[in-house]
């Protein structure tokens, strides 16, 4: 059956800056392409400068030019681009822009559909917000949907005085807030894995399950974001929210049906469950780092502190790792490690889940273990999963089981890189499916299982670690699985 192509006109707030030209316009280039939209859509940029609207398409076209290995039909793409400079803040500008929406919505035939994406810094968001309501640009015939990028707060206060601006022009059901992890592919196939499988759901529990760890590492340090990160650091930019998601995601029952609202009520079921870490305890669950000075290949590397708009004694973060405990049956005395970094070995997010020792050793000697099971889910850049598994390899007659890695690279399946994270996501927001987007109540629910980490680190209650640029993180890191009698498997 051919699905109907969905109409809507796309707004893009912040149309000239960063995230909008690595990612949206290419995103929305490719769904064309796939052929998953068709001729009634139009993109309205806005931002301060004060390009024409072919500037803009100019600017387009050499975003998807750079971006994408083959770029033909550019022209009749770029068509379907405007460009309507103003300054966000300025209340008069948005009538007219609501004037050029009515315009091209008889042109697109997009049947009143409007999809406001704030790709712009959060200041902003209340304020766009709000002016899209009060100036009626939210009011047509069809549906309107705000997108809102991360970082969704700082914490629990923030957040929630941010949610409540936007509430006030928009419904819950309205408001699409993009995670982008939850569009990638491997994320999304965390389900399929576990819930089609009759292998894994039976022995997904404390009974065979030692411990998951989820890793996400960045071999890219600090870059020109230094500014930003200085006030985010690693506990806010990644372990608040992908991180959390994927342990949601991991741990959550299975759903009673694949809807949105199910899934999210298993998911935020999860979050609920988890152990709160009071300040003081902090250190015994989380470590944070700081990346040194190191050597990545034949390349030097400057410490964080030497980076560009970094403070010269810098505490922030841009290292955790931790330990999650959820209490609840089917997880009771599993850890979920999790740790994140940038300048470290590799560029990698994987999960490994670490199954349970056999019961009774037959094949190595006394003191000796067998080395366990592993389920590991590749999220970037690979996507696939690899299953380790003992086996008696014939050449080697010393009568003991050796471990065989099971490979599924879907890259190498496909032949192609699977969908961009973006591209599904903003055909997600134009369907009107909003499962891989954050609920306000996880959003919430994540800022305060953060929050008290991050005040024990703001008050110094925790030592505040060094790596060396081009490695896995500190050593304390290790020390917390060790502690467990565990250890991080390697991701490379
Ligand atoms: P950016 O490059 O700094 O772009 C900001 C945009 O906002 C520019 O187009 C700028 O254009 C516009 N702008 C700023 N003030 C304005 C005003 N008063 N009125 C109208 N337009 C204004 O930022 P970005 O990297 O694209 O990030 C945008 C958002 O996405 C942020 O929330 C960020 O945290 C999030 N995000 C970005 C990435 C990424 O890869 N870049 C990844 C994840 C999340 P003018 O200067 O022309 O006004």
């Amino acid at each position: 059956m051919t699905q109907e192509h969905p109409k809507s006109i796309i707004v893009i707030f912040g149309a000239t800056g960063d995230l909008a030209k690595r990612k949206l316009f290419p995103s929305i280039y490719r769904l064309v392409q796939n052929e998953k939209i068709g001729k009634n859509f139009a993109v309205v940029g806005v931002a301060r400068r004060p390009w024409t609207t072919d500037e803009f398409r100019s600017n387009v076209s050499d975003s998807i030019q750079s971006s994408m290995k083959e770029s033909k039909d550019l022209e009749e793409f770029t068509s379907h681009f405007y460009y309507h400079p103003f300054d966000v803040t300025n209340p008069s500008s948005y009538l007219e822009l609501n004037g050029l929406l009515t315009e091209l919505d008889g042109t697109y035939q997009t049947e009143g559909n409007r999809i406001f994406y704030l790709a712009m810094a959060p200041e902003f968001f209340g304020t766009i917000a709000q002016n899209l309501k009060k100036e009626g640009l939210t009011d047509t015939n069809g549906w309107s949907r705000l997108v809102i990028e991360k970082p969704f707060g700082h914490d629990l206060p923030s957040a929630r005085k941010l949610n409540q601006e936007i509430r006030e022009a928009f419904n819950e059901n309205q408001i699409y807030r993009i995670d982008h992890y939850l569009g990638k592919e491997m994320v999304q196939n965390i389900e399929v894995i576990r819930f089609a499988n009759a292998l894994f759901e039976p022995l997904w529990n404390n009974r065979y399950i030692s411990n998951i760890q989820v890793t996400s590492s960045e071999i890219l340090g600090v870059e020109d974001r230094g500014r930003y990160y200085e006030n985010s650091g690693a506990l806010r930019d990644m372990v608040q929210n992908h991180m959390l998601q994927m342990v949601a995601l991991l741990a959550m029952e299975p759903p009673i049906k694949l809807t949105t609202d199910e899934i999210r009520s298993e998911k935020v079921k999860v979050l609920r469950a988890l152990r709160a870490v009071a300040e003081d305890e902090v250190s015994q669950y989380f470590i944070r780092g700081q990346y040194g000075a190191g050597q990545l290949e034949d390349k030097q590397l400057v410490a964080y502190r030497d980076e560009n708009n970094v403070d010269d004694n810098s505490q922030t973060e841009t290292y955790v790792a931790g330990k999650l405990l959820i209490d609840n049956f089917r997880w009771a005395g599993v850890p979920f490690y999790i740790r994140t970094g940038k300048r470290m070995a590799a560029k990698s997010t994987k999960i490994v889940v670490q199954f349970k020792d056999i019961p009774m050793n037959l094949y190595y000697k006394k003191g000796e273990t067998v080395p366990p099971n592993l389920l590991i889910i590749h999220i970037q850049p690979e996507e696939g999963i690899t299953l380790q598994l003992n086996a008696k390899k014939d050449e080697d007659e010393s009568g003991i089981s050796k471990p065989v890695k099971l490979d599924l690279s879907n890259n190498f399946l496909d032949g192609i890189n699977t969908p961009e994270a973006y591209e599904k996501l903003i055909y997600d927001c134009m369907r009107g499916d909003a499962t891989n987007f954050t609920h306000w109540d996880e959003v919430a629910l994540s800022w305060s299982f953060v929050d008290p980490i991050s005040e024990a680190w703001t008050k110094g209650k925790a030592a505040l670690a060094s790596y060396p640029s081009g490695s896995m993180g500190p050593k304390e890191a290790d020390d917390l699985l060790k502690e467990d009698g565990n250890q991080w498997w390697p991701v490379n």
